[in-house]
Parts: C-alpha cells; sequence; structure tokens
C-alpha cells in the first residue's frame, strides 16, 4: 500500500498504517507508536512542508525502513518512529539539490554493486591476472573508488541521523535506533574497501 508522508499526519492515515501491519495488535497498533509517528511526519512537515507529497511505501514484513535515492519514495516497515524521522532527513536533503541527488544515487548504486562484487572481483584478479604488481594496482583503484563512494553516503547518514536525533523528544532512545543502524552503513560501505585492500600480494 502507498500512502504520501502527509498522511500519516492524519488519523485516517494512521489507520491504514495500523491496518496494514497487523491491526490494533500489530507493530503500529501500540498507540505509543502510532502517535509517535504522527509527531515525527508532523513536525517534518512543519520544517520541509514538500516533504508532505513523498510517497511511502508501507511494507509489513520489512523490519526497517528506506529512502529509495532512485525512485524518491520511503519504504516504511516495522520501526521505531525515530527511524521514519532519520528517512525524512533523506527524503528533505536529496529534494534540495539535484548535484547531490545525482551523487548519492551514483555513490549507493556504486556500494550496491561493491557489496556483491568485490570478493568475486578479487578472487578473478587472483586467478586471470597473474602479474601481481599490475593486480595490486587494480585492487588499489577499486579500493579508492569505494571509500570515495562510501564517503558522502556516510555523510548522508549521519547528517539524517544528527538532524533526527536533534528534534527528537526522547534523544536516549533515538540513539539506541539510529547508532546500530549506522555502524551498519559503516559496515557495509568499509567492506569492499577492506575487501579490494586485503586481495593485495
Ligand atoms: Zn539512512
Amino acid at each position: 500500500m502507498t500512502l504520501t508522508v502527509k498522511d500519516l499526519a492524519t488519523p485516517e492515515g494512521l489507520q491504514q498504517l495500523v491496518e496494514s501491519t497487523g491491526g490494533p495488535r500489530g507493530f503500529y497498533g501500540n498507540p505509543q507508536r502510532s502517535q509517535g509517528i504522527q509527531a515525527v511526519v508532523t513536525d517534518a512537515i512543519s520544517r520541509y512542508p514538500q516533504v508532505g507529497q513523498v510517497p511511502v511505501k508501507i511494507l509489513p514484513n520489512l523490519p526497517n525502513a528506506f529512502y529509495n535515492f532512485d525512485k524518491g519514495e520511503i519504504l516504511l516497515g516495522l520501526v521505531e518512529p525515530i527511524g521514519l524521522a532519520h528517512e525524512l532527513e533523506h527524503a528533505n536533503s536529496v529534494r534540495q539539490e539535484g548535484l547531490y541527488r545525482n551523487v548519492l544515487r551514483a555513490a549507493q548504486g556504486v556500494s550496491r554493486i561493491n557489496n556483491v562484487m568485490a570478493l568475486p572481483t578479487v578472487l578473478a584478479l587472483r586467478v586471470f591476472l597473474q602479474d601481481p604488481d599490475r593486480r595490486d594496482d587494480i585492487l588499489s583503484t577499486l579500493a579508492a573508488i569505494s571509500a570515495a563512494s562510501a564517503a558522502p553516503v556516510l555523510l548522508e547518514e549521519g547528517q539524517a541521523s544528527m538532524r533526527a536525533l536533534q528534534h527528537s523528544p526522547d534523544k536516549a532512545q533515538a540513539l539506541r535506533v539510529l547508532g546500530p543502524a549506522f555502524m551498519a552503513h559503516l559496515a557495509a560501505n568499509l567492506k569492499p574497501v577492506v575487501t579490494y585492500q586485503m586481495g593485495k600480494s
């Protein structure tokens, strides 16, 4: 089911969120959580009115939330309200400048490919390229490209979390959710860099 951000500020929209994720006994059936979602959305719209138009696809089987930089939509699974606050910050920062959006979109693409391809690439180079110096050159280049593409992604993740944290009423709880999420981004983005570096002779 797809709503827009501003729908989640209304009782009807919240009702739809609750119904599509297990009803009153489900994750968002908890009134504290659904009120938290409403509060986060209302706050974001008051700061960034245009974010109200962003589509929100509700995915009841997703234990997380994402902002899709390609499609410009939020994928909302079962997350604490601060998780949605973080995605709303992404939705806003991407809206601002075309260049920034393109950089992030490209970087997200590179890191997605990298996560799948780093290890097979290292193995293939070991098999097909016998000259260790040329191999190390290529691996150094790949590591540098990975690090360069990880930087804007991590910067954007850090910024989105800092802003979400600033506006959160419960900082300790927000940190408990946002901290591990950032560490996961860090690990995912640095893993290919490490893989390429370790592939060198
Ligand atoms: Zn994020």
